[in-house]
């Protein structure tokens, strides 16, 4: 299957971004369908030759559906409601069809309208997966059947062969939209994980404060946004590494920090890369005393990890977010850094102890 192409884990997203891109379609394909359904009444009284009283009933009972689909697609935010209101609709058409044609004295006509059917769930798949389109499609043919069984029609078997290829050639064509849909979605990932993503450290670049800070206020919406703790992180004399060693071998210390830092949070944790050789940790859940510790914990691991170069430390600055603007944090994480470069370099500074003191 196409699908094959996006990682499980990330499949349930790319269904939902599916729905998102084509609902609106697959909306008023289905509105189309229930309007289609109701005009239908049209040549309901050319075959009878006058009013046809007995159809107007089940006709116009895909009011109902329809209603549905005005009052409740609004509110519908997963493809699963998503597609159980379609589909009622394309379904109830089809039942509305199969009741009408019951009243009917020429039933041949059932096989143009069963046709039409295969267009209407063609319209409504498209925002819905494919594993789950093809069975609920597949019920038209059992439809078909299943109403055979009082309705009679004149040419059953002609109806089924027609039927069966054109559900096929409606599966193919949602199997061909899907999958480009699919070579679509991986590339809008890609360029959304590249534009967050500093190229040398694999960790985040400033792009991702768009995806973490509301834009109106400035306040962080990650998790609950009020404990978090926020390190600065600084090489030391790191200017001497790379006037000693050379810009390369800089860059490999850069690689090292970035991957000590990860190494000592969590994965909800966030890691940007804030500039040269500045990182900002947003420690997302932590207590400020257990932040205290992390950023220990990171130190001493630069201090005592190998990085193939030279031995190098970090300062580190410390402030907890206040749940308001973020910036007002991260000014404090940099005063506290400030204040450990200018004590000496190589340790954790908390700014709420600095500010105790003053
Ligand atoms: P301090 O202890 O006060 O931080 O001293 P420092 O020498 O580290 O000073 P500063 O923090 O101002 O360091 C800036 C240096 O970081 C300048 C530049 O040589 C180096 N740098 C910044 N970005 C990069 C990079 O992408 N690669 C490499 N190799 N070095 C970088
Ligand atoms: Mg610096
Ligand atoms: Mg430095």
């Amino acid at each position: 299957m196409m699908t094959d192409k996006i990682p499980a884990e990330e499949r349930e997203d790319f269904y939902k971004s599916k729905f998102k891109y084509y609902r609106k379609v697959s909306a008023i394909a289905a509105i189309i369908t229930g309007f289609a359904e109701m005009t239908y009444f049209v040549s309901d009284c050319m075959i009878f030759g006058r009013f046809a009283t007995e159809t107007l009933i089940p006709r116009l009972s895909v009011i109902i559906p329809l209603l549905l689909i005005v009052l409740f697609d609004r509110k519908v935010e997963d493809y699963k409601m998503g597609a159980a209101l379609y589909y009622l609709l394309a379904h109830w058409s089809m039942w509305a069809t199969i009741w009408a044609i019951w009243f009917l004295p020429n039933k041949d006509f059932a096989r143009e309208g069963f046709i039409i059917m295969h267009y209407a769930f063609l319209c409504v798949g498209l925002a819905i997966p494919l594993k789950l389109h093809i069975p609920i499609h597949a019920f038209v043919m059992v439809n078909i059947i299943v109403s055979n069984l009082f309705n009679h029609y004149e040419h059953m078997d002609m109806m089924l062969t027609l039927a069966l290829p054109i559900f096929i050639a409606a599966c193919f064509m949602l199997y061909v939209f899907e999958s480009s849909y699919a070579d679509q979605y991986l590339v809008r990932k890609q360029i959304e994980k590249t534009s967050i993503t500093d190229s040398l450290t694999e960790v985040y670049n400033r792009n991702k404060l768009g995806e973490i800070v509301k834009p109106e206020n400035e306040q962080l919406k990650i998790g609950h946004a009020i404990d978090v703790v926020v390190l600065m992180l600084d090489i030391d004399n790191f200017k001497n590494v790379n006037d000693t060693y050379g810009h390369d071998a800089g860059d490999k210390i850069l690689v090292f920090l970035a991957d000590k830092i990860k190494s000592c949070i969590r994965s909800t944790d966030i890691v940007i890369r804030w500039g040269g050789e500045e990182f900002v940790v947003l420690l997302v859940g932590a207590e400020p005393r257990v932040g205290l510790n992390i950023a220990e914990h990171i130190r001493t691991a630069v201090e005592s990890g190998d990085n193939g170069v030279c031995s190098v430390s970090v300062s580190i600055g410390v402030s907890r977010y206040d749940g308001g603007n973020y910036h007002e944090a991260v000014k404090h994480a940099d005063e506290a850094l400030y204040y450990a470069k200018k004590h000496g370099r190589n340790m954790v500074i908390s700014y709420d102890d600095i500010n105790q003191k003053a």
